[in-house]
């Protein structure tokens, strides 16, 4: 038996915890492929970095070989940090708008109901 060799750290090392293909960034997600499907070839040319999707698009030939090498070793172009903070910016915008609307809702409310007070006929007292 060959000794067991720690490939995704050798996959991360090389190329940053990125699928090749997408960009996806979730490294406990990502998976790492052989590309000649030889588990005790660990140089890092033979690995690549992949999440579950495009790793199984690669299995069925969806994604060639070749794509995905060259995808592999081009400069990345997506700044994924600088997506997710945007990402992030535009959720907090959403919830600032959500929760103004949560707040003109209960002050509709609350003056609906205080209107509704005022109509209200005195309570009759039965003696
Ligand atoms: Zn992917």
């Amino acid at each position: 038996m060959g000794k067991r060799i720690n490939y995704r750290k050798i996959a991360f090392g090389a190329y940053g915890p990125l699928c090749a293909h997408c960009g996806f960034g979730i490294p406990s997600v990502l998976e790492v492929a052989h590309i000649d499907c030889n588990r005790e070839n660990n140089d890092p040319k033979n690995l690549i970095v992949l999440c579950p999707n495009c790793h199984k698009m690669h299995d069925l030939d969806l994604i060639s070989t070749e794509t995905i090498l060259q995808m592999r070793d081009r400069p990345k172009i997506v700044k994924w940090s600088k997506r997710m903070k945007d990402a992030g910016k535009k959720a907090a915008l959403t919830r600032k708008h959500s929760a103004a609307g949560r707040k003109a809702a209960a002050t509709r409310k609350r003056n609906r109901d205080s209107n509704a007070n005022e109509s209200f006929l005195p309570i009759e007292v039965h003696g």
